[in-house]
């Protein structure tokens, strides 16, 4: 099982739709819905888009479609936030935020509600799908339906809007120009708490990434942001009350602000990061804490407008940093490295020692992967690949640790893929099938996700599930070089459970990923 993702999302990875003709059910608000509606097309600026991972649906007669696909189609960004269950969207200077499960919408500060005769935004088998006609409405499309073709239009306005083309690109060319110039200014720090988390909040001008630390005697987490600075005057508020922090303290330093927690004992800390601020979320940590980054491209997550935040400066400085226990220097997943070794392939068994994973009918997760991986591993080495694996037994190496494994150099060089191996597990015996998960922003992580799938699906009689959105996952995101998180097959379903655990199916399985493998690696050859 995946060990950051949301019981929501756990929730819905069901049947996979990979056509218009829908011969399946669909899976939304906690149960299975038959469909069987008549096919829906959509029409943008004039061309068809045939959507991949999901279709449009109608349900109620109002037809919802996959948020990311069309409005990326449309040269929107499209940003999933997990925490809140919330996708923005964030179109020319508007940001427009849907909830799954809401009516409200948010533009700006103003709220619109949807129609109670439209669903609300919802997850459809494992897709955030949102009701168009609002949506795009709100956005200021043009939106049309065709009862004779069946087909939903959606056009840009014409010239003399409030959506200026040019507007569109001065801002992207501002943002891709962000590291040079001034220091980013933090102007305000704000602090809350809600239920067992308590939540910080900086408000910034432009992007700023953290490095953080954890210390202990006393605890405490740092977090220095290089090349940015509390304006002078910055608010910060007290904190008298907080679940896990005793303290906010932030000062200046040579080029960097640095923000210092005074923690009751080492939490999660979950960061989500956008353009306009970031939020560090930190939650009560049974066992090892952990740490992730979330990037948002466009959202707006920071509204500086509803907290009032009283004034008190704190000079402190940290000079303690000898001390530094763990730094999870963010490694975001990119391609553009040429220092990877495409002879060379991590290989990563899910879970292990104090970690089962799941457990169903007497069987461990972690069992199961290393199994599979060890397959794996053989099948590269046999054909000459150098093959690192982060565990080769019944051992727990930490998330971080594990990316830090696959992130050491042989002869100055990183191997070129990263693969977890996992199986996946549900409430409800009978979800079932393979999937694979990929960061969208890898472009060879995306390949390699198809590609494992492809052979599994044609190795196997496993179901075919789907490639997936896997952004939240740690190691997918934090390893440096492209790669894929396989959910072999669902551990919680009678038959694919004795197909993981046979012969023929470990070795089917190991076959497939192999090949996954083996044609990426022939592509990034190819292509560096
Ligand atoms: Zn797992």
């Amino acid at each position: 099982m995946r060990r950051f993702i949301s019981m929501l999302v756990a929730l819905i990875m069901l049947t996979g739709i990979s056509a218009y003709a829908l011969d399946t059910d669909l899976y939304y608000e906690g149960s299975y819905h038959a469909y069987n509606a008549e096919d829906i097309y959509l029409e943008i600026n004039g061309n068809r888009l045939k959507t991949k991972e999901m279709p449009p649906i109608a349900i109620n007669g109002r037809t919802l479609v996959p948020v990311r696909e069309v409005f990326e189609y449309l040269g929107d960004e499209v940003t999933w936030v997990q925490n809140t269950n919330q996708v923005l969207i964030d179109h020319g200077n508007k940001t427009l935020v849907l909830t799954l499960g809401s009516r409200d919408i948010y533009m700006g500060s103003s709220k619109y509600s949807i129609p109670s005769t439209d669903p609300a935004p919802m997850a459809i088998n494992s897709k955030t799908m949102v009701p168009i006609r609002v949506t795009a409405d709100l956005l200021g499309y043009e939106v049309g339906w065709d009862a004779d073709t069946r087909t939903v239009t959606l056009d840009e306005p014409g010239s003399g809007s409030t959506d200026d083309p040019d507007e569109d690109d001065s801002k992207k060319d501002e943002n891709n120009a962000d590291t040079v110039s001034d220091p980013k200014d933090i102007t305000r720090i704000g602090l809350s708490t809600n239920g067992s988390t308590d939540l910080v909040y900086l408000a910034c001008d432009s992007p700023v990434e953290p490095t953080i630390y954890r210390y202990d005697s006393p605890e405490r987490v740092v977090l220095d942001f290089n090349g940015a600075q509390l304006t002078a005057g910055y608010s910060n508020d007290s904190f008298e009350n907080g679940n896990i922090i005793k303290e906010v303290r932030a000062a200046n330093h040579d080029s960097m602000a640095r923000l210092v927690l005074d923690v009751k004992s080492q939490p999660n800390i979950e960061i989500m990061r956008s353009a306009t601020g970031i939020v560090i979320i930190a939650s009560a940590a049974s066992g090892g804490y952990t740490t992730k980054i979330n990037d948002l491209k466009n959202g707006a997550i920071y509204d500086p407008d509803n907290y009032s935040i009283p004034v008190k400066p704190d000079t402190n400085t940290e000079t303690n940093d000898s001390s530094v226990s763990l730094d999870t220097t963010g490694t975001v997943d990119t391609t553009s490295s040429n220092s990877f070794d495409y002879n060379a392939v991590v290989i990563d068994p899910g879970h292990g020692g104090s970690d089962p994973g799941a457990i169903s009918g007497g069987v461990k997760e972690k069992d199961v992967t290393l199994a599979i991986s060890l397959l794996v591993r053989d099948k590269l080495e046999a054909a000459g690949y150098n093959v690192t694996m982060t565990r080769e037994g019944d051992t727990y190496p930490t998330l971080e640790e594990r990316v830090v494994i696959a992130s050491e150099k042989n002869n100055g060089k990183i191997p070129a893929i990263f693969v977890s191996i996992h199986c996946n597990s549900f409430d409800t015996s009978t979800a079932n099938g393979t999937q694979v998960y990929y960061h969208p922003d890898s472009k060879y992580g995306t390949i390699l996700a198809e590609n494992i799938y492809n052979a599994n699906v044609a190795n196997t009689p496993l179901k075919a599930g789907q490639v997936h959105d896997g952004s939240t996952l740690y190691v997918v995101r934090k390893t440096i070089q492209p790669a894929a998180l396989v959910e072999t097959a669902f551990l919680s379903n009678d038959s694919d459970r004795a197909y993981l655990v046979s012969k023929e199916g470990q070795e089917a399985l190991a076959q497939g990923i192999y090949e996954g493998i083996v044609k990426t690696m022939n592509v990034m050859k190819g292509n560096n």
